[in-house]
């Protein structure tokens, strides 16, 4: 609760030195320290309820659409037939319930380490939490390092939706990891994992991308704008085991009528395309990977 001082939230990390957000809250309404990490979740004044992680910020009420369907509508948009999808991490349930909206996938296997998040999500931030409620849904418990061990040739699409590289999420984001996925997925399946920020952790995304480009034979950086992530930005690792895969041009275009009947409200296929468009310092590093 040290983080909390004046009926202020900080959000300090030293993967981001020298700089905090800081949110106004209203009422604390959960702290534990589950097996893995501590949970928080907060009211905040202006960002609806806030889960944090660790002192870490994971989605707020306000703008975590953002996030959730650009890392499940981009892998997904780019793939022809995206039946079985597997998600790791993602314990608030907002990407899985993007993903059980898409009409092209028929189940969805979830592993996420910390059964806690999803119970407190589940209290606090239903609107994210309902995808838990799917059908089409398969939900494991564990690690999802280890999980991917057990899974060959199985899935269309992976989504990593973990947090960042230090406590339970760190081997998330291992070149080890990415070679089990590889192997995981199916002839021509898609991967897009949580990239980081541009602004904060261009080494690390171009350490990332020169290995996955090792193993892949697409891969591709998109980010999204998002008030709340460090920086006010998020990043997507995208591979594909299919050479002819363009990520930059949706496979399928939505038309306004799906994107109102999906209740999308950030993804649209111009942002799709857009979002690969990388600043001239960004894209001068990763052009170099
Ligand atoms: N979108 C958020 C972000 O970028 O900060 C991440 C949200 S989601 C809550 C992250 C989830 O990853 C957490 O619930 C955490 O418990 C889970 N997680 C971390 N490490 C994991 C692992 N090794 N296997 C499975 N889930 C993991």
């Amino acid at each position: 609760m040290d983080l909390i001082k004046d009926g202020w939230f900080t959000e300090k990390c030293h993967l981001w030195p020298g700089q905090a957000l800081s949110l106004q809250v209203e009422e604390v309404l959960y702290n534990k320290k589950s097996q893995y990490q501590d949970i928080t979740v907060f009211r905040s004044k202006t960002y609806g309820n806030v889960l944090v992680l660790d002192g870490v910020i994971q989605c707020t009420e306000r703008d975590e659409f953002a996030y959730q369907e650009m890392i499940a509508y981009l892998p997904l948009l780019s793939h022809p037939s995206p039946k079985k999808v597997l998600i790791i991490g993602g314990g608030d349930g907002g990407v899985l319930r993007e993903v059980v909206k898409c009409p092209m996938v028929e189940s969805v296997i979830q592993c996420e380490i910390d059964e806690d998040v999803i119970n407190a999500s589940k209290k606090f931030l239903p609107g994210m939490a309902k995808g838990f409620l799917s059908p089409k849904l398969t939900l494991h418990i564990g690690d999802g390092f280890e999980f991917m061990r057990r899974n060959q040739d199985v899935f269309d699409i992976i989504i990593t939706d973990s947090s960042d590289p230090v406590g339970p999420a760190e081997s998330l984001f291992k070149k080890s990891y990415y070679q089990l996925m590889k192997e995981a997925l199916r002839n021509g399946g898609i991967l897009c994992s949580q990239g980081e920020c541009q602004w904060l952790h261009l080494e690390l995304i171009k350490e990332m991308q020169t290995f996955c480009k090792t193993l892949f034979p697409v891969v591709e950086y998109a980010y999204s704008t998002i008030p709340t992530y460090p920086s006010g930005q998020i990043g997507y690792m995208l591979c594909s085991k299919n050479p002819e895969t363009n990520f930059q041009e949706p496979m399928k275009t939505l038309s306004k009528e799906e994107i109102e009947s999906l209740n999308l409200k950030y993804y649209n296929p111009e942002i799709h395309r857009a979002s690969f468009i990388l600043p001239e310092f960004a894209r001068k590093v990763l052009d170099e990977a």
